[in-house]
């Protein structure tokens, strides 16, 4: 399907994980895509090279989102590469866990620009270029199940989710009268980079995988087919609301 031919999509930290299946699926989809990655060269040449072979093109940027420069970098090489930015993916993400009592102040920092702070000021610079062009545009946001779920060990990585939930609630008013849409995908516990610990200690990720009802964790690909629903003319009339891709993780309250 070439559902988004014509359109250009930023996604960030697409070098690997979550944000590389969807920088892949969208370009595979005919989107051109600005493919941002901070530390991984060669996945962001993979991300890269897929949608080439698809027959779309994209242009690779080492942003850190965190930095006020590297944003408008992106939103500023979509516009004079391709012309437009049309979706824009706030996927970059991290996680630092400690228990509560312990969280150095830096590990706050770092999960709250990366996670929250980063999307914030690149949604800012993306939808200035649109309000001047008189454009509409999509946002879709990666959180997690975890801005709604506690997460014992990760109250900095559940306090940026959870801002990163109300700045789409607030942001799906303040630009729906612009036709921009902004949406969170909220994955469960996915197959990336982002949980090898856990990926590697097999009591840890049975006892998950008992929790999960679909009995397996969630690839990219799982949560690239939301966000490509989500950016699709059928998704026109929605904004403001999270949707969940877990396997029914948040739902599985268990007594012990
Ligand atoms: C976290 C993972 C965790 C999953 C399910 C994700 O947001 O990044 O570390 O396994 O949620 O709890």
């Amino acid at each position: 399907m070439q559902r988004f031919k014509g359109k250009v999509a930023i996604v960030t930290g697409a070098g690997s994980g979550i944000g590389q299946g969807i920088a892949k699926r969208l370009g595979c989809e005919g989107a051109k895509v600005i493919v941002d990655y901070i530390g991984n060269p060669d996945g962001a040449r993979e991300t890269l090279a897929a949608i080439e072979k698809a027959g779309s093109e994209g242009e690779i940027i080492q942003a850190d989102v965190t930095r006020i420069d590297d944003v408008n970098c992106l939103v500023d090489t979509a516009w004079s590469l391709f012309g437009s930015a049309d979706f824009l993916v706030n996927n970059a993400g991290m996680e630092k866990k400690s228990d509560f009592w312990n969280t150095p102040e830096t590990d706050y920092d770092q999960v709250m620009a990366v996670n929250l702070r980063g999307p914030f000021f690149l949604t800012q610079a993306f939808v200035r270029r649109l309000r001047d062009a008189k454009k509409t545009g999509r946002i879709i946001n990666i959180s997690s199940v975890h801005e709604d779920m506690a997460f014992p060990g990760f109250a900095s990585y559940c306090t940026s989710k959870g801002g990163l939930r109300m700045l789409m609630r607030d942001l799906a008013v303040e630009l729906g009268p612009f036709g921009i849409t902004v949406n969170n995908v909220a994955p469960g516990a996915i197959a990336t980079p982002i949980n090898k610990a856990l990926l590697e200690d097999k009591p840890k990720l049975d006892a998950l995988l008992k929790n999960i009802p679909l009995r397996r964790l969630g690839t990219p690909d799982d949560v690239a087919a939301l966000v490509a629903f989500l950016a699709s003319e059928d998704a026109a009339y929605v904004t403001g609301s999270t949707f969940v891709v877990d396997g029914g993780l948040m739902r599985n309250y268990k007594e012990q």
